[in-house]
């Protein structure tokens, strides 16, 4: 065999023929110079926008002191880190990974080892929901349930049972003798910005306590700030019992973590689950830096107020160019507009305007600004959107003529 690959790297994504060395804030340079308005931040990773100071600082200083311990010793900057999460949220232990499907993975286990804990060992089987996304390995693609995903990979882990989004009977209908827990995203991402109304979500809550299930929240994406508030549930009114993080926890260096109550990680011994990188000093460093930024007063604030003026300038961009898009969704900075055109079209019709945006499910374009986005910078992301549509409604209408 000949070694003719033009590129190295396994061949799992569709790459766009474009590559960045460097970013400020929500801006880009591309290896030829260009500059782009970075509205996917990395997939809902980079909160902060691209170096941030603190961020640059605290990784700088980690760096000359210690990389990596592994977790047979004490963590001082762990345990800080840990403590500050569950000091901001329901929880009572964390557990760090290095990505979300890991922190997912820590999740389903943490669900599964309660029941066993408590004499139920046959009470494993969770209840997930369509449209879902938990991630890429094989436990978190049978919770991810999706078809085109699991294909060729075998028969998918048992264990998890899928019912409609917002289908309340079907929910009650698949609990059983075996069921462990519910686990959902509060606003789901990758399934296009698609959200149950919160009274489904104070519904759940009710049915796991009725039923003595785990309520299981996947805020990789929708965590740390994403949705306005630090995590998505403090909107809907309803607490977890375990909760997943990753994306923007890091701020751009990759961590995970799985947050759960005393009682609900009660099975979780020492031997019981495990991670060699797991809560490594570079990754607490950075996280510890975000949280820093994330806490201060006034930061969800401005995500809000942003928010607010993107969707309203969103809404009317909508209203201008019906043939290109029809809707806007979301909470806080996590954005979608349903696109009428494909959805990739308008992916690279943005980017022909240097912006760039993530395509979703359910023909959808995700429009993730960071945080720290400013009024001009919203401002200027409309107008290229505005531009981007008009050129997709001539194209358009140029198509129709030729027909
Ligand atoms: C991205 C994502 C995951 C998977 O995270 P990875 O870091 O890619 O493993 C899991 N759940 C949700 C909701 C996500 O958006």
């Amino acid at each position: 065999m000949t070694k003719s690959a033009t590129s190295h790297l396994l061949p799992v994504f569709a790459r766009v023929d474009l590559g960045f060395e460097r970013g400020e804030g929500a801006w880009l340079v591309a290896t030829n110079g260009e500059r782009y308005l970075d509205f996917t931040s990395g997939v809902a990773v980079n909160a902060l926008g691209h170096a941030h100071p603190h961020l640059v600082a605290a990784l700088q200083e980690q760096a000359t002191k210690l990389w990596h311990m592994s977790n047979l010793f004490k963590s001082p900057d762990g345990e800080r880190l840990a403590a500050r999460l569950c000091e901001v949220s329901f929880a009572d232990f964390v557990f760090f990974a290095n990505s979300g499907a890991e922190a997912m993975e820590c999740a389903i286990k943490i669900t599964r080892k309660h029941h066993a804990a408590k004499g139920h060992p046959e009470r494993y089987r969770i209840i997930t929901f369509d449209g879902a996304f938990h991630g890429r390995t094989l436990a978190t693609l049978a919770a991810t349930g999706s078809a085109k995903y699991l294909e060729g990979f075998g028969p998918p882990m048992d264990g998890f049972d899928q019912v409609l989004l917002g289908d309340l009977d079907a929910v009650k209908k698949a609990i059983g003798p075996q069921t462990a827990g519910i686990l959902i995203e509060p606003l789901q991402g990758e399934g296009g910005v698609r959200a149950a109304p919160h009274a489904f979500f104070r519904a759940l809550r009710e049915l796991c306590d009725d039923n003595g299930l785990l309520l299981v929240f996947d805020e990789v994406q929708t965590g740390m700030g994403r949705t306005g508030e630090l995590f998505a549930h403090q909107r809907l009114g309803v607490t977890p019992d375990v909760m997943s993080l990753a994306k923007a926890l890091g701020g751009g260096f990759p961590i995970g973590a799985c947050l759960a109550t005393a009682d609900a990680a009660a099975g979780m011994t020492p031997g019981s689950h495990g991670s060699t990188f797991g809560g490594n000093p570079l990754a607490v460093a950075a996280a510890n830096a975000v949280l820093d930024v994330m806490l201060k007063p006034g930061f969800f604030d401005h995500v809000q107020k942003m928010s607010l003026l993107f969707k309203q300038k969103l809404a009317s961009v909508v209203d201008r160019h019906p043939d290109v898009l029809s809707e806007v969704r979301g909470e806080g900075l996590l954005i979608g507009v349903k696109a009428v055109v494909p959805s990739t079209d308008l992916v690279a019709a943005l980017r022909d305007q240097k912006l760039l945006t993530v395509g979703a499910g359910d023909n959808v374009v995700r429009l993730l600004p960071p945080l720290i986005v400013t009024e001009a910078e919203i401002e200027e992301g409309v107008q290229r959107l505005e531009r981007a549509c008009t050129a997709l409604s001539g194209d358009h209408s140029k198509r129709a003529a030729v027909l």
